[in-house]
């Protein structure tokens, strides 16, 4: 027996190791079936070029537990290690490797977890003492038994062992029991070994028998060791691809909508196919992620880093040995391969993408609704993406017919382009709630975009951005012929006071009785002659103010938009006879009462504008406190005479169920009317009838 030390010079390496390692502990088994299965294809290479000789026979890799040994052993059938192989590339390399892995890495053990390079050592993390039997497949070849117990002696022996290969069976420590279960095994294996390119059994298949568990006599195969992305496309099925989508994910039901098959060998290697799954409107589910592989072995499901974020909605595999492993994160995303990759992928998805627009546009129609949401996502994020996703990126009107952004333009400009040359594009969030306002939109022979998606508002803004003179607005925004300003109207104009009648005697009903609904919103009247064949009233919202409080939903720093109280105009349409005759009305009913209180309040106003047009100029400072009381007094005394004005057309209003009628017209037309105010309004109606 030779005894040496390793090229370990710190005697407590392994405790150190042990415990940087801690968290990430499972992926020792992943290196040495990692190992064993090298080993096992290196022996298929020297067979095929003739310098291992025979046959090769049965070349499984087997994990096996046995539990009163307390040992996890790993066997191969592959090319073995003869002593010198064994004190070269286990005591020399591996361990040595080890030290100096500690010593790059003792500061930052973060940086450790999930990473590769760790080898055959990492068997330490797990193990008081590990042993190697090995016979190497070289002719004459002596089988030499290695053990080490963790401290930096090892020792090193001739041994016999029948067959060809390598057992490296690991002494499980008291506090790593776990890895002694047969299920924990099973579930690593199944997670990091799965698609291997050489079959991995661990004991005998069970199967349900006579009401017990019962072991088969074959052997429990982990892995499926050509899994479809190392396979070409043309000897590939569509079910081909959508069965493996289900190997990849068991637990997901739904298929994909499409996939991509990933194959480069040049400036970088990579392989894998990329599923479209149904993508819903919640961009939070992301049950399913794209795993990335190293030569088939897995490594890591944490993969933004690596393609850019909206990509990882797909879902899949990458498998390229040319990723970096072995350094942080945050360095990943500036590494040249790593950006080379994302590169492609993404050129790649684009790619597909467009050529089912191009060749199968129908079919690509029907999929839009579930692939928008990535698309949109992809645009907002990726210059280069936007770049060519506007051409296929397709907008979806009211009558569910697609266009893309050119196609649209087409479609509206004859009648869409306002008398500035400004191109106006009509959309709705809810159909049915704006249908009125649709209605009217459609009688213009306007066309009205349906964007319903959590993305559409960022979307417009970025179309706005980059489309100038085009413009997007709310369908129910404005009255139909504001949204779209054609020539200058005929104006249809009210006297002073009967504007005020309207204006006051609107006010007070909307800020009092129509304000119980839905969360309290802001309410202002204006006065416009729109049409005399529009509606005689229209609640409009907005535009810029509704948008930024949608965007504050989803972006940081913009929630003082989201709190502020949804804001809403009612249009009177002063050309319509039914509001010219309410004003009428209301100047009949108040006039007597309002004419000296309006010759007050000009005179007040008069008497204020005379004494600052006095005082103008000298500074503030250099008024007495009279003069400066005078101003402030009579400022008080307008309001106060504007306040009982308020409140005198407020009491002819409380009572008036044409104007209250209006008022319900206009927010049962925008969708606004529910609850006790519904039931007000139809009791209203009957009585009116
Ligand atoms: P790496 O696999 O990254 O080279 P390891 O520490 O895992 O590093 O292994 C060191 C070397 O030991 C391997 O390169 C290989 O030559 C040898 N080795 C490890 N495991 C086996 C095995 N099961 N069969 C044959 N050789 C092995």
């Amino acid at each position: 027996m030779a005894q040496g030390n390793i090229g370990v010079t710190s005697d407590n390496i392994f405790p150190i190791i042990k415990k940087f390692l801690y968290s990430d502990h499972e992926i020792f088994l992943r290196e040495l079936v990692s190992n064993a299965v090298d080993a096992t294809q290196k022996l298929k290479t020297l067979s095929s070029v003739g310098e291992a000789k025979g046959d090769l026979g049965d070349l499984r890799v087997r994990v096996s537990i046995d539990k009163k040994k307390k040992t996890l052993t790993v066997s191969d059938h592959g090319i073995g290690m003869t002593a010198e192989e064994v004190d070269k590339y286990i005591n020399q390399i591996a361990l040595s490797g080890a030290e100096e892995f500690v010593n790059k890495y003792k500061d930052n053990a973060a940086a450790i977890i999930g990473h590769f390079g760790l080898g055959f050592y990492s068997a330490f993390m797990v193990s008081k003492k590990v042993e190697i039997f090995s016979l190497s497949y070289k002719e004459d070849a002596k089988a030499v038994h290695w053990s080490c117990d963790g401290s930096p002696v090892y020792e090193m022996e001739d041994t016999i062992k029948a067959e060809r290969g390598t057992d490296i069976v690991l002494h499980i420590d008291s506090e790593n029991k776990e890895f002694l279960e047969d299920s924990k095994i099973q579930e690593l294996l199944t997670k990091y070994c799965k698609f291997l390119p050489v079959e991995i059994a661990f004991g005998m298949k069970k199967e349900w028998k006579d009401g017990r568990e019962q072991e088969t006599g074959e052997e429990n195969v982990i892995n499926n060791t050509t899994p479809a992305w190392t396979r070409k496309p043309v000897d590939l099925t569509e079910e081909d691809y959508k069965n493996f989508y289900h190997e990849l994910y068991p637990m997901q039901f739904d298929e994909p909508l499409f996939h991509i098959h990933l194959n480069v060998d040049y400036p970088f290697h990579l392989t894998g196919i990329l599923y479209f799954p149904k993508i819903k409107n919640n961009l939070d589910i992301r049950r399913n992620k794209i795993q990335l592989y190293c030569n088939q072995v897995f490594v890591t499901d944490e993969i933004e880093n690596i393609v850019p974020e909206y990509l990882t909605l797909l879902h899949g595999v990458i498998d390229s040995p040319d990723i970096p492993l072995n350094v942080s994160r945050s360095y990943l995303q500036s590494d040249a391969a790593v950006k080379k990759i994302s590169g492609h992928i993404t050129k790649k998805v684009a790619d597909k993408l467009a050529e089912m627009f191009k060749n199968e546009r129908e079919d690509f129609e029907k999929k839009w609704n579930d692939i928008k949401l990535f698309i949109q996502f992809g645009m907002l994020s990726d210059e280069k993406f936007y770049e060519r996703a506007v051409k296929f990126a397709l907008f979806e009107n009211i009558d569910k017919k697609f266009y893309t952004l050119d196609e649209y333009k087409d479609f509206i400009k004859e009648k869409q382009t306002d008398k500035d040359g400004n191109l106006v594009v009509l959309y709705t969030q809810d159909a049915d709630a704006s249908y009125a306002y649709i209605q009217r939109a459609k009688e213009k022979g306007y066309d009205v975009l349906l964007m319903d998606s959590e993305l559409d508002v960022h979307i417009i803004s970025q179309t706005e951005q980059k489309n100038e003179n085009m413009r997007f607005t709310r369908v129910d925004a404005d009255v139909i012929e504001n949204l779209i300003k054609k020539e200058d109207k005929e104006k249809v104009t009210l006297t002073a006071e009967q504007e005020d009648a309207l204006r006051y005697s609107f006010e007070s009903l909307l800020n009092n009785e129509s304000t119980e609904q839905s969360g309290k919103p802001d309410y202002t009247v204006s006065l416009e002659s729109v049409s005399t064949d529009a509606l005689p009233v229209f609640l409009t919202q907005n535009e810029w103010m509704r948008r930024m409080k949608e965007m504050s939903a989803h972006q940081q720093g913009m929630s003082f938009y989201g709190q502020m109280p949804d804001q809403y105009n009612l249009v009177l349409n002063t050309a319509h006879p039914l509001i010219q005759r309410l004003a009428e009305d209301v100047v009949e009913q108040t006039h007597e009462q309002v004419a000296p209180l309006s010759e007050q309040i000009t005179a007040k106003e008069q008497e204020e504008q005379r004494l600052r047009d006095e005082q103008k100029d000298k500074k503030y400072d250099e008024l007495t406190q009279e003069e400066k009381d005078a101003v402030s007094n009579l400022t008080k005394e307008v309001a106060d005479l504007k306040n009982q004005l308020k409140q005198l057309y407020a009491a002819v209003a409380k009572d008036n169920s044409r104007m209250k009628q209006l008022i319900d017209i206009a927010l049962l037309a925008g969708g606004m009317l529910k609850g006790e105010s519904l039931a007000k309004f139809v009791n209203r109606s009957v009585e009116l009838l």
